[in-house]
Order: structure tokens, then C-alpha cells, then sequence
């Protein structure tokens, strides 16, 4: 471990404190927080706007850390899975999935996962660890600086850059959603920092960010109190404790009952929805009766639902369904006039869709 200071451990009060402490006017914080995240600034000596002497003093006390690119791969539609390691040796996984208007990067907030969610590859090494909130934060750090060069060389992503329709005015990160390695609600303290983190330094509004969430109920009450205005999504899975216990462990914790009735208290800003994520699954959650017992448990919840038929992976013995059945339990949805769209997860050749992380661990 580096035994300098790290700048991009420091909350925004405690960079203003350090740059007074050691006798620098305010807008050197201001300054110091640009380059570090807006101009992904990976080392003290890039801060071009400081003195030689001024970098030279910082760098003996102090350092920027970043988050060390391990691999790359590429999807058929475009998607991107970037492997990144941490001071520490662990890896994590972010997606990147570009479309025409749009960089919508999902990331980790933990490295691996406690939770266990059956149909979940990330879920089968277990949790390695949390992240700190500048992890999280270095994530779109270290894309949007990879989008920039390779924008910059007309490289990246030929779609978007050569013929997308309109293309990106500014290329960089506009959406993002925690929904990468790990449950971010279990690391509740750095989510909320970096969450402010990504909405100030960066500049994402609140509105294009979304934290998922398998159904950490104290948690979810919590968050509009720390973090205001963040869409919610929750991933679901069942209508009934049954089933939703054998998918998804936590539900012993916190019952579907108490996880809609948090649904239900989640303040919404005008026009915006609860995303519930379902995952659909040959056999255990697909029936016209799971449909219809859906479609009661989610009477008056403001929401849409996201059917999401299951990326098959070699350590479980679950299927996907047929595409009729799919549809059939669309069709149930729609009629009680829940919207509900089917989304096929992006990425998936390169195990890079929703369920299929597991940071290089194959
Ligand atoms: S689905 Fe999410 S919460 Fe469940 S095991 Fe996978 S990463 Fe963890």
C-alpha cells in the first residue's frame, strides 16, 4: 500500500481542508477536483494548471490512484466488458453499452457477492469485498478516459462515432446504472458518497443514474434520505415467497411483503417508475398464474417491468423459456395495464450481460 495520501479518498469537505492546510488558496481544491475527475488527471504531474514546484510538493505527500486495466473484450453489438484490478489485486467488472443517444456504463459496487442470487454468476464466487467510494467512482473515471482517447482518434465504437444516428455531442458517460458485481445497498455508506460524488465532480444528473437493488429493505428507506431523486430498480424474480426464496436467499430476510411496501413509500420524482427486474426462468417463474399473481402483488405500485429471459451459464441447471411463453406472460401484464417490456440482456457473448460478471474468475 501506498503510505502517501490518497487524493481521491477525500470527501469534497476534506479536499478543501487538505489544500487549506497545507496553505493553498480555495480554488486549488477546485482545481484538484476538476482534474481528477472531469479531466482524469492519473497522476499529480498531469495537473498542467499547477507549478512544477507546487506538483513537486503535492507528489511528496500525496498521490491520485486509478484503477489498473486488465482486459478488454468486445461484443457483437457493442457492447464492453472492461476488467479492472484494485490496489489490493482484486478485480472487478464494468459494462459499457452504447447506443445511438447514449454511454450507459453499469457498474460494480462490490467485489463479488454475498447475496447468492441463484441464476447469478457473480453471486457463485461469493464477496471479496466492498469497494471504497472512489472505486466505484474510478470505474467511469477510467471509461470516460478510454471513450475520450479513443473518440478523440475516431477509434472507438464505429457505430456511435461513424455513423450513429446523431452520434454523442460530448463523448463521455451519460447514464449509469449500479448494477454491475455486488449489491450496492450492502455497501450503503460508499454508495451514497460516490453516488454525490458522480452527481457533483462528475456531472451526471440524478436523473440518469439508477441503483439496483435485490431488496435491502432498511436500506431502500434509507436511500432518498442520503441520495434524493436516484431511480430505484428492484430486481425481483417471483410473486411469491416461495419461489422468491429459492431464487433469491435475502427474501428470507425481507419478505416480498415488506420489499413492495418499501416500493410503495420510495418518493418519485414526477414521470419516473420503479424498475422491477424479472428475471425469467423455464419452469420456475414463467406460468400465466406467475404472471397473474405479479400483476395483484404490484396493484398500485408506480413501476414497469422489465422481463428479462434468463442468460443460461454452465454452473446451473436453469433454462430459458421459449419466446411463447415469454410473450404470453407479456401479453397478462400488458392487459392489466402494466407496462412491461421483454429486454434482451446485451452483452452476452461476451458474458457480459445482467447476471454473467464475475471479474475475469471463470
Ligand atoms: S443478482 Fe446482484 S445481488 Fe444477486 S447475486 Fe448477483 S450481483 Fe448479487
Amino acid at each position: 500500500m501506498n503510505p502517501k495520501l490518497n487524493l481521491k479518498s477525500l470527501s469534497k469537505e476534506d479536499i478543501f481542508l487538505f489544500i487549506e492546510k497545507i496553505g493553498l488558496p480555495r480554488y486549488r481544491a477546485e482545481q484538484l477536483l476538476s482534474w481528477m475527475y472531469k479531466r482524469h488527471a492519473s497522476e499529480i504531474d498531469a495537473i498542467t494548471e499547477f507549478s512544477k514546484d507546487l506538483r513537486s510538493n503535492l507528489n511528496g505527500i500525496a498521490f491520485i490512484s486509478n484503477l489498473k486495466l486488465v482486459e478488454r473484450l468486445q461484443s457483437s453489438d457493442g457492447t464492453e466488458k472492461l476488467l479492472f484490478s484494485l490496489e489490493d489485486g482484486n478485480t472487478i467488472e464494468c459494462v459499457l453499452i452504447p447506443d445511438e443517444d447514449r454511454f450507459t456504463l453499469c457498474i460494480s459496487s462490490q467485489a463479488g457477492c454475498a447475496i447468492g442470487c441463484q441464476f447469478c454468476l457473480t453471486g457463485k464466487s461469493g464477496l471479496a469485498r466492498s469497494l471504497k467510494s472512489y472505486e466505484i467512482v474510478d470505474q467511469i473515471i477510467a471509461v470516460n478516459k478510454i471513450i475520450k482517447a479513443e473518440t478523440t482518434d475516431n477509434k472507438h465504437i464505429p457505430t456511435l462515432v461513424k455513423g450513429g444516428k446523431g452520434g454523442l455531442p460530448d463523448k463521455k458517460i451519460t447514464n449509469i446504472v449500479f448494477m454491475g458485481m455486488g449489491e450496492p445497498l450492502m455497501n450503503f455508506d460508499n454508495v451514497v458518497e460516490a453516488l454525490w460524488r458522480i452527481i457533483q465532480f462528475i456531472g451526471i444528473s440524478k436523473r440518469k443514474i439508477t441503483v439496483s437493488t435485490a431488496g435491502i429493505v432498511p436500506k431502500m428507506l434509507l436511500l432518498p434520505l442520503k441520495a434524493p431523486d436516484i431511480n430505484l430498480a428492484v430486481s425481483l424474480n417471483a410473486a411469491d415467497n416461495e419461489t422468491r426464496n429459492r431464487l433469491m436467499p435475502i427474501n428470507k430476510r425481507y419478505a416480498i411483503e415488506s420489499l413492495i411496501s418499501a416500493c410503495k413509500k420510495y418518493p418519485l420524482q414526477s414521470g419516473r417508475r420503479i424498475t422491477f427486474e424479472y428475471v425469467m426462468i423455464d419452469g420456475i417463474n414463467d406460468s400465466p398464474d406467475d404472471a397473474h399473481r405479479l400483476t395483484k402483488l404490484l396493484k398500485g405500485v408506480h413501476c414497469k417491468i422489465n422481463l428479462i429471459p434468463l442468460n443460461p451459464h454452465s454452473e446451473s441447471d436453469f433454462k430459458r423459456p421459449p419466446e411463447k411463453r415469454v410473450l404470453e406472460f407479456q401479453k397478462i401484464l400488458l392487459n392489466k395495464n402494466i407496462r412491461a417490456l421483454i429486454r434482451e440482456s446485451r452483452g452476452q457473448d461476451i458474458l457480459a450481460a445482467c447476471g454473467q460478471l464475475r471479474a475475469g474468475n471463470r
